[in-house]
């Protein structure tokens, strides 16, 4: 146990003795002031078990301190009417010292009946309406048979003391409570932590109680004082077992699912970086190694019909042609896989990065087919950003690239926006071209997906996967809004750090 833990507990057990000093004081001057506190004290304990035991039913599985809880809201309002039906009170004028010890010994019953009723719900269901009908019938016989049809037998004649009854009752009682320790410890593995410890604690401390109460003569007198205090004790450690389950044991639970989650979230998160790194280590060699057979296949077969076309029929020629072209459109894919596989392992490390510059470079690389198409390509002031410079003109080569391929008929207008937000720039890449249905959203940007046939457009399905691969490599994210026939804008954000 930490110290702090000790420091605490000592400190508790001693603010314990000091209340029981305290009350020992005010029993020898009034002590009808001591039972009162002492029940108060009691009342209150026995009505939070109470309220904790149902505001945390739906916590927990076992219906055992329901059961007790529903107990305990009849045994407080018993235990209520016992004191303020205690000698000296005045509330029942005419009932001596009977009526109290009467009381006393019902609640004693209902209380040990219930401990041992108790450990029946121990993981069951519980019907609530029936276990507070049964003890509102309960209690309200035994006021009944106390106050209406004085049935009740005698507990105490004032100047002899208790009777044989009420003297086998509190033995009676300890015989409920062995009983009902024995049945909790049978099953106490279906309880976590300190809650059988406390429970059984509780309810030696109530045995003990019973064998005080046989033993007063005066219902005022010292043995009377301890019982009423082992009482308090033995209701406390109810309440501890209680909190412990009601508080303690959801949290613990609570944790424990959540650092299991966790574990493996995180085991789950290494698997996947591992296969991720392993994926793309196998793109970049797999890419890189075939393209030295692939350039042997193509040069070859270019040389061949170069040098036998006048030995080749029509359809010869023609299968020439189909070859060569699926050589070159391999190739084509294989170099974009590895530029692919590059972003996320052969990158180079961030530097201040003018976009003006970029913007010209990647530019220049399109010069070609901006001529043919007659492109027009506008632009904001851009800003200076950490980044990798190749990968970001790859990144605007890519989207500019798109705006000018997938044109209508009219010239492609191109606008390259860049917007400072909060954290981070915006940049735009805004067309007038053919514009893409909402529903492709999302798939655009995966490895190898196209919504056009080679023959309409030619590419290999890659560009938009490296732009987002770049955009994430930077801290930054892509999408893209558009409206079909209308054009399209592709808008990404790179952070400012
Ligand atoms: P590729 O251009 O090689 O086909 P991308 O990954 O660059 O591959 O693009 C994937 C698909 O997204 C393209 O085939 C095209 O259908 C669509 N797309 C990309 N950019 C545009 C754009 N500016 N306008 C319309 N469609 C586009």
């Amino acid at each position: 146990m930490p110290k702090s833990r000790i420091a605490k507990n000592i400190l508790l057990v001693l603010i314990g003795l000091i209340c029981i000093a305290v009350l020992y004081i005010i029993s020898r001057s009034n002590y009808l002031l001591f039972h009162s506190i002492a029940e108060m004290f009691a009342v209150v304990v026995i009505f939070a078990i109470f309220a904790i035991a149902w505001n945390s039913r739906r916590f927990s599985d076992n219906a055992y301190f329901l059961f007790i809880g529903i107990a305990c809201l009849f045994i407080g309002a018993l235990e209520l009417v016992h004191t303020l039906a205690y000698r000296g009170m005045g509330v029942f004028p005419g009932y001596g010292s009977n009526l109290a010890t009467q009381l006393w010994i019902a609640v004693r019953y209902l209380e040990s009946l219930s401990l041992l009723i108790a450990p029946l719900f121990i993981q069951r269901k519980i019907n609530i309406k029936l276990v507070f009908a049964v003890y509102f019938v309960a209690t309200a016989l035994i006021i009944l048979s106390i106050f209406t049809w004085n049935i009740f037998p005698q507990c105490y004649i004032d100047g002899v003391g208790l009777t044989p009854f009420k003297v086998i009752s509190e033995y009676v009682i300890s015989l409920i409570l062995v009983g009902a320790i024995s049945l909790l410890l049978a099953q106490r593995r279906k309880f976590s932590g300190n809650v059988v410890k406390f429970l059984v604690a509780s309810m030696l401390a109530s045995i003990a109680s019973e064998m005080f109460f046989t033993l007063y003569t005066d219902v005022y007198g010292v043995n009377n004082m301890i019982g009423h205090l082992l009482q308090i004790v033995a209701f406390y450690l109810i309440y501890k077992s209680l909190i412990e389950i009601a508080l303690a044991e959801p949290y613990q639970l609570l944790f424990h699912n959540l650092k299991k989650s966790e574990t493996e979230l995180k085991q789950t998160v290494g698997k996947l970086t591992r296969s991720n790194a392993d994926l793309t280590e196998f793109a970049y060699v797999a890419s890189h190694d075939l393209q030295e057979p692939l350039r042997m296949v193509s040069s070859y077969l270019q040389l061949i019909e170069r040098r036998y076309r006048d030995k080749l029929d029509n359809d010869g020629i023609e299968f020439m042609t189909f070859a060569v072209d699926g050589a070159n459109r391999m190739q084509k894919m294989i170099t974009d896989l590895l530029i692919f596989s590059r972003v996320g392992t052969r990158g180079k490390p961030f530097a201040p990065t003018d976009c003006e510059i970029i913007l010209s470079q990647a530019l220049l690389n399109l010069e070609t087919s901006i001529q043919e198409s007659q492109a027009v390509v506008t632009h904001d002031p851009l800003p200076n950003l950490m980044a990798d410079s190749t990968q970001m003109v790859q990144l605007f080569q890519n989207l500019i690239g798109n705006a000018i391929k997938f044109r209508k008929a009219q010239a492609p207008q191109v606008h390259i926006s860049a917007r400072l937000k909060a954290d981070d720039w915006e940049f735009s890449v805004r067309d007038n071209g053919i514009g893409i249905e909402p529903h492709y959203y999302e798939r655009i940007f995966v490895v190898f997906q196209r919504l056009h046939g080679k023959g309409e457009y030619p590419g290999t399905g890659i560009g938009l996967a490296v732009c987002k691969k770049v955009v994430e490599r930077h801290g930054g994210q892509i999408w893209v809004e558009s409206e079909p026939g209308q054009g399209s804008t592709f808008s990404f954000t790179i952070p400012l750090g």
